[in-house]
């Protein structure tokens, strides 16, 4: 039987954070009562020309930058031309021939651990284009009834929302560079984390600011050619991303091994079935007719506005992983979870500086995991946590001096997460936390432990490794948690050897 390769190209469109749209003035807000955002522009009325939003070209020139791509000093938009009902034009306004931006690359970090690795995927280009408008289906009945917003119930009606029509899409297409649905989905994370970082889209699946199509194929290993890709449509969230993709490349196998072609195609998963399924094939393909818009004179961007949004441009989670992973010593994987967004690195950073670099770690530790845990848990996000970052370095600080047990600072944690004290230290101090450090204090325990416990000694020294845990369990017992686990170790070995 054949090994099988898989390849994977991803296009994606993300909704470009613009007040207003691509060639209209009228709002982009998510939200509102159909058809209130729609001007005469998107409706396509007779007369009308557009106009281009230069807040979208910067959107454009920020992601070219970010991604170390040409920025084209003159770009061209063109007209795809198809009949829909959500396409008021009959054509939409894109890029073809000559997009705004060309190449660039960006860099993963795929899985943890020991089978951690780097993949640099190229991208072929970037243009912007205008979003078409919504149909809704039975859309009077289930929505607007009870607001008196239409006569009578219609379930058998199909409307049309304009207010999506004309809103700027930044479409990203990256080569085939992929080579599992793993890979795949660091690609999308790391783009959509990098769309947000730079400010260019909210990033909001669930609304669809961020969709991806993902194109598949399979080939046998060492074959140079790539194998037929079929395309899936429109998947909006990482989870759907991998389902999708592991079900097409089986289907895909499955299908060759069993004597068959692949055809081009384009389909649709449904997550219900966890199943890919055609929507047409490529002989149903449209003809676009591209051609360029003669209302739109080509687009000149010029070196002084490219260093301008240069200039403005933060600094980038890549330029951001690499100082963790040098300055700090972080892993690549923390590295990377830690710029997963702004929010999240701004608030490390601050821990650390707090907390000294030295505690680095200790802090990536604490904000990845349990802090992350607790937000997950509680359904908030990290603007919102109890816990500020002033709070946790002052915990880190105390596990680091030793005042107490990373166990103990989970008691801590969970009391300023309350708002029961101020710093980590004033709920130590009240509630009487820090950690017994006497040895003194400690060995009389650990005398009691031994007198109290002479079956689990007997079995110790008969051999029993577990019964030094127990030993060790009913001393941090007696000490309700606090004693050193270090120093009852030594001192319960030193006694028992005695
Ligand atoms: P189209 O013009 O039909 O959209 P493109 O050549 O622009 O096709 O490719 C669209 C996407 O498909 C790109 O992301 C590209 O990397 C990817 N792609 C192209 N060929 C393959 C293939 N054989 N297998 C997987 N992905 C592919
Ligand atoms: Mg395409």
């Amino acid at each position: 039987m054949n090994q099988w390769e898989v390849v994977i190209g991803i296009e994606t469109h993300a909704q470009l954070a613009t007040v207003s749209k691509i060639f209209s003035g009228a709002a982009t807000a998510f939200g509102a009562q159909p058809n209130t955002q729609a001007c005469a522009v998107d409706l396509a009325l007779p007369g009308v020309l557009p106009v281009l939003n230069r807040k979208a070209v910067e959107c454009a020139i920020r992601f070219g930058l970010a991604i170390d791509a040409e920025v084209a000093k003159r770009s061209v938009f063109a007209r795809k031309n198809y009949f829909y009902p959500d396409l008021p034009k009959g054509y939409q306004i894109s890029q073809m021939d000559l997009p705004v931006v060309v190449g660039g690359t960006i860099t993963l970090q795929v899985g943890h651990g020991d089978k951690a690795y780097e993949k640099v995927v190229r991208l072929t280009r970037a243009h912007l284009e205008e979003d078409a408008g919504k149909s809704i289906h039975g859309y009077f009945a289930e929505k607007y009834v009870e607001d008196d917003y239409v006569e009578g119930p219609s379930s058998d009606h199909t409307g049309i929302d304009l207010n999506r029509a004309g809103t700027p899409l930044l479409e990203i297409v990256s080569e085939p560079d992929m080579r599992s649905s793993d890979e795949a989905v660091a690609y999308a994370k790391t783009l959509h984390a990098l769309v947000r970082w730079i400010g260019i889209c909210d990033g909001n699946m669930q609304e669809g600011s961020f969709r991806c199509d993902a194109n598949v194929s399979v080939r046998p290993k060492g074959q140079a050619e790539f194998g037929t890709r079929r395309e899936i449509k429109n998947l909006n969230s990482f989870r759907f991303l991998k389902e999708a993709i592991d079900y097409e490349v089986q289907w895909q196998i499955n299908e060759i091994e069993e004597g068959r072609n692949i055809q081009q195609a384009t389909v649709l998963f449904d997550p219900d079935s966890g199943e890919t399924r055609m929507m047409r094939s490529k002989e149903d393909a449209h003809d676009y007719r591209y051609f360029p818009d003669p209302d739109l004179l080509p687009l000149a961007i010029s070196a002084d506005w490219i260093a301008r949004v240069k200039n403005e441009l933060p600094e980038l989670p890549q330029q951001m992983r690499e100082r963790f992973s040098n300055d700090l010593g972080l892993s690549a994987y923390d590295a990377t979870t830690l710029t997963a967004s702004q929010e999240m690195a701004q608030y490390f950073e601050s821990t650390v500086a707090l907390a000294g670099a030295v505690n680095a770690k200790l802090c990536a530790n604490w904000v990845m995991v349990d802090l992350a845990a607790r937000l997950n848990k509680e359904g908030k996000e990290l603007g919102e946590s109890p816990v500020s970052a002033a709070h946790l370095a002052g915990l880190v600080q105390r596990i680091a001096d030793n005042t107490i047990s990373n166990n103990i600072a989970k008691k801590v944690f969970d009391a300023l997460w309350h708002g029961e004290g101020a710093t980590a230290d004033e709920v130590i101090e009240r509630q009487g936390l820090k950690q017994i450090t006497d040895s003194g204090a400690i060995a009389v325990l650990v005398d009691e432990v031994l007198t109290a416990n002479a079956a689990s000694v007997a079995e110790f020294r008969a051999g029993k490794e577990k019964a030094f845990n127990a030993l060790v369990g009913q001393v941090m017992k007696a000490a309700k948690g606090k004693a050193n686990p270090q120093q009852v170790n030594d001192l319960l070995r030193q006694k028992l050897a005695g």
